[in-house]
């Protein structure tokens, strides 16, 4: 299994020159599995991703985390979307009153896009995810909700022996310097507990998180606890900040890691680098 970064970044997408080495897109991967492929989150990223050579089936499955604006930006210009002969599967969290097609449908459709989803070309499913475990071709993927503001699930992706979590929103304990003793009361243990590879949010310092919390973020300490809490084997920092310059984001990094002690390899995320799991 492979797993490419189509876009690391939170909150907004930046063209800024300070911010490409981490990169400028929004929150997306792709969990590749020979010709198998799905694509997680739709930030700016998805739009990264070249659909005219790799997606010649006619399915293609888009999950969604949750559906703040860094997460789904990039389905208002996915060209699948846009191809009738397409059949686009799109998954996303439950948990309101409002469907999720509803929910979608407030960005796609008149006065902030020009067309409704109803007018969508493509067979558009969209399924609802509870707490769940499914199956996409070889993929088994379990859905669970974390600790984020508003409905939001975090992945559990499972191909042969090899597993990948990804959670790019997520506040593993509010406004707690450690996660909770217990481990059935830190949230998404379950989804990450021994995975090959943990994507995790990890947009503050451990400084600034102390005047955000609440915020559904957490910092670089509290993503590398919660890993070693996990016993996942190898940490991707993800969601990083657009309002930190690259340089200010290596700094923390590196800061962080003079300090830190731990048995798994740590790495910033980068757009555009492919991991294999
Ligand atoms: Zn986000
Ligand atoms: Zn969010």
């Amino acid at each position: 299994m492979k797993v490419k970064l189509h876009g690391t970044r939170g909150a907004y997408p930046t063209s800024s020159a300070n911010n490409q080495t981490y990169g400028g897109n929004t929150s997306c991967i792709e969990v590749i599995n020979g010709e198998e492929r799905i694509i997680v989150d739709a930030g700016t990223g998805i739009l990264g991703i070249d659909f005219d050579t790799f997606y010649d089936a006619d399915r293609i499955d888009i999950l969604l985390t949750h559906l703040h604006m860094d997460h789904i930006q990039g389905l208002a210009f996915c060209k699948p979307l846009f191809n009738a002969n397409k059949e686009v599967h799109i998954w996303g969290p439950g948990g309101s009153p409002e469907s999720l097609q509803a929910r979608l449908n407030r960005f796609l459709s008149p006065p902030l896009f020009p067309i409704s989803l109803r007018d969508i070309p493509s067979k558009l499913i969209i399924q609802e995810l509870p707490n769940t475990t499914f199956t996409i071709g070889n993929f088994a993927i379990t859905a669970e909700y974390i600790s984020h503001p508003g409905p939001t699930v975090g992945f559990r992706i499972q191909c042969g022996s090899k597993t990948v979590t990804y959670m790019p929103d997520h506040e593993p304990v509010i406004g707690k310097a450690h996660l909770f003793p217990e481990d059935e009361w830190v949230s998404g243990f379950k989804l990450a507990h021994r995975s090959d590879l943990l994507i995790h949010d990890s947009q503050y310092s451990k400084e600034e998180y102390m005047n955000k919390v609440g915020w559904g973020h957490g910092s670089l300490e509290i993503a590398a606890e919660f890993c070693s809490r996990a016993e996942a084997k190898h940490l991707l920092l993800f969601h990083h900040d657009p309002a930190h310059s690259d340089d200010e984001r290596t700094r923390m990094f590196e800061d962080f890691m003079k300090r830190a002690n731990y048995n798994f390899p740590i790495e910033l995320a980068v757009q555009g680098h492919e991991i294999e799991v």
